[in-house]
């Protein structure tokens, strides 16, 4: 038999696909690693929205309206969300989970807070 990771062969029982623990754990690895890091890496984008939000200046409101720009510069990516909910006016809300924005016009963004 052939081992799937390293392609050495190897006697075992017929349905042992790796020659041994190390190439086994190896090619696991090589299978997981990649949507490992995807998963961090837009867990990542997700926690820094957050807590650029967070980070506003408010005050004893619970919305805000900002200049896009202004989000842009503190890092916000705007692709990245944990919900979409459109209200009874067709207006989009993307969540960033406590938090929701929509686009207004002149490049303006509506920030709520829960
Ligand atoms: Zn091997």
């Amino acid at each position: 038999m052939e081992c799937i990771h390293c392609g050495k062969t190897f006697r075992g029982r017929t349905d042992k696909k790796y020659c041994s623990k190390s190439c086994y754990n190896a090619h696991y690895r090589l299978r997981k690693e990649p949507h490992l890091d995807i998963i961090k890496q837009v867990d990542a984008i997700l926690h820094r929205n957050h807590s650029i939000l967070s980070h506003l200046p408010w005050k004893e409101q619970n919305r805000l309206v900002l200049p896009e720009v202004e989000l842009k510069t503190r890092g916000f990516h705007f692709d990245f969300h944990t919900g979409l909910f459109t209200n009874r006016h067709g207006h989009h809300f993307f969540y960033v989970y406590n938090f929701a924005w929509s686009p207004l016009p002149n490049k303006m963004i509506w920030i709520l807070k829960k």
